[in-house]
């Protein structure tokens, strides 16, 4: 099976990221404060954040059944490449997933020593996608759609968000499956118009390993 996930609030508990300067700018005001200097964000401090915005024991175990039971495991998100290698290395399960689509991220060095980082968007003005409901960089429906038609398999897809309902409408509600977190956009979204045994709520990430598990996608 095809098991695609959202990233921010679907594989980690937060959104990577307003996480970071929610996390340094305090810091930052700090030693600011204490030693009247400029401090900058340094790509060690940003990945050392990182590794704070916390993914649950049972998601990890998730990843590692999923790859036992021989499911081809992908990541889509509207983050950025570094923030979700940095979180997926930390936890230990990079090898877990054979794909990350995202937008491209680069740190690079001035000669002055101020580092950047450079996110650029998956759709820019070269190719840009065709859906009219999507964020202009990035249409979770057209990568999903394309995911499908090349590996021909059933598909489950996990999120929370709003860009992820272009990506469920892809699915067939007959050998798919949906598994929408509760309390986010998706889940309201979804509750109004579909229902069945291929649409499935989850609160937290034991029930969603518990709701594999039910499903026969795990063992
Ligand atoms: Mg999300
Ligand atoms: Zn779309």
């Amino acid at each position: 099976m095809l098991v695609l996930f959202d990233f921010d609030h679907t594989v980690i508990d937060c959104n990577s990221d307003t996480h970071v300067p929610d996390e340094l700018v305090p810091s930052i005001k700090e030693d600011f404060n204490v030693l009247s200097r400029t401090v900058q964000w340094t790509e060690l401090m940003i990945k050392d954040c990182l590794k704070t915005c916390p993914m649950d024991p049972n998601m990890i175990i998730l990843f590692k059944k999923l790859v036992e039971n021989n499911h081809n495991v992908h990541i889509i998100s509207d983050a950025n490449s570094i923030f979700i290698e940095t979180i997926l290395e930390h936890y230990g399960v990079q090898s877990c997933v054979e794909s990350i689509i995202t937008n491209p991220c680069t740190i690079t060095k001035h000669d002055d020593g101020t580092e950047y980082l450079m996110v650029t968007k998956l759709c820019g003005d070269n190719n840009k996608h065709s859906c009219e409901q999507c964020p202009v960089n990035m249409c979770k429906g057209e990568i999903v759609e394309r995911m499908i038609k090349e590996s021909n398999q059933p598909t489950a897809y996990v999120g929370d968000g709003s860009n992820d309902y272009c990506a469920v409408k892809k699915l067939s509600l007959t050998k798919d499956y949906i598994f929408a977190r509760r309390g986010f956009a998706l889940q309201r979204r979804l509750e109004k118009e579909i229902s069945g045994d291929h649409v499935i709520f989850w609160n937290d990430w034991k029930e969603l390993l518990d709701s594999f598990t039910l499903k026969n996608i795990i063992v």
